[in-house]
Order: structure tokens, then sequence, then C-alpha cells
């Protein structure tokens, strides 16, 4: 997709701050400092609209991007300075659970995770509460550049190894620094916003 037009929104603490235009959401996971901000920004070819690494704390913001006046990315506080725990709410309190499970608009899940190692205890915690959930779920495993191109397939086996990672769900490699995997996450994004 070619971004004409992207825009922060809101940072939003309350549901009733959310957008009532009903656009597509796609909302973006993973521990803080994984690479989430760097995704967006690549994601919009824009140098510095994503905020690169959030304020640790500050648990009950969603940030909304809206792209192209199609779609929204809502960034999701990132875990990781705080448990996951089986029922999320301890982390990131009744508000985030709630958007997560009753977001009309919510489309995909994108849960983002470092490639150069396994995952953690909490990416395997949050991947499995989405997925008990019956939240659609696209992984994409960035700073593919920080390894050699050669070790990337056993980095990718061990990381849908130990996910269990349920088939047909969507995995793409990606790096923020050179664009790998951009168009494919692209593509995801359009099937699941119903393009
Ligand atoms: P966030 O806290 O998840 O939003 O993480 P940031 O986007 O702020 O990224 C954390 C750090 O990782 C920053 O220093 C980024 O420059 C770096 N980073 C993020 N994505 C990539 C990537 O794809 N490749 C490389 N080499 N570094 C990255």
């Amino acid at each position: 997709m070619k971004v004409n037009k992207a825009e922060f929104i809101i940072s939003a603490v309350r549901p009733d701050q959310y957008p009532e235009d009903a656009l597509p959401e796609i909302a973006l996971a993973g521990r803080s400092n994984v690479g989430k901000s760097s995704l967006i920004n690549r994601m919009i070819s824009r140098k510095n609209l994503a905020r690169t690494s959030s304020t640790p704390g500050k648990t009950q913001h969603l940030n909304y991007y809206r792209i192209n006046d199609h779609l929204y990315f809502v960034d999701v506080p990132g875990y990781g300075y705080a448990k996951v725990s089986k029922t999320l709410r301890a982390v990131w309190g009744k508000m985030i659970e709630d958007y997560l499970l009753n977001r009309g608009p919510l489309k995909l899940v994108i849960q983002v995770i470092d490639l150069r190692h396994p995952p953690s205890k909490d990416d395997i915690l949050m991947y499995d509460w989405l997925k008990a959930n019956g939240l659609p779920v696209c992984v994409v495993a960035t700073k593919a550049d920080k390894i050699p191109k050669s070790r990337w397939q056993k980095h990718v086996k061990i990381v849908k190894q130990d996910l269990l990672m349920r088939g047909g769900d969507p995995f793409v490699m990606f790096s923020a620094e050179e664009g790998i995997g951009k168009d494919e996450l692209w593509e995801i994004i359009g099937r699941y916003a119903g393009e």
C-alpha cells in the first residue's frame, strides 16, 4: 500500500476517546523496546511519527495513527516492564484488556518479537492469550538485519516452534532498518482490513 497520509490522532486513556468512524484497526503489541515504533514508522515511511520508546509505566495509553483515512494503527503499550499475566489485567489494566477483547473495529493484532532471540516467556504468554481469546494474530519478527541471512531460517524455526504457532497464522520476517517484510506485511494487513 502506498501511504499518502499518516496522522497521529490520539493517545487514548478512556474508551470514549476511541475514534467513532469504525475504520478497521490494526493493533501492535510487543515487549518494550522490541521495535514497535520503528516498525510503524517504516510501514508509513516516516522517520518519527510514532515516537520511539514510549515511557515505561504509561501502561494505559492506546496511541492511534490514522493511515490514508483508511485504517488505524493502534500502538498498545509494551509489555516486559511488567509481567504478562493470564488475564493481562494485572499488567495493562482493564481498559487494554477490554480493548483487545471487545473492540469491534479491531481486525488484527500484530505481535512484534525480536528475531535474534527465542521468544521470551512474556511473548509466549501473550501469543497464547491472544489465541485463547480468538484474536487474529500476525507474528512479526523484527531486527532481521541484525543477523546474517544464512541464519534467518534457523531463527524463524525457533520462533515458530517456541510459540507453538498455529497453522494459518501469518508470520513475517521484518527489518525497520532495511525495510525487509514491509510489502508482505501491508499485503497481510490489507487482507484483514477487508480490502
Ligand atoms: P519500541 O519500544 O518497541 O517502540 O522500540 P523502538 O522502535 O523504540 O526500538 C528500540 C530500539 O531498537 C531503537 O534503538 C531502534 O533503533 C532499534 N530498532 C528497532 N527496529 C530495528 C530494526 O529493524 N533493526 C535494527 N537494527 N534496529 C532496530
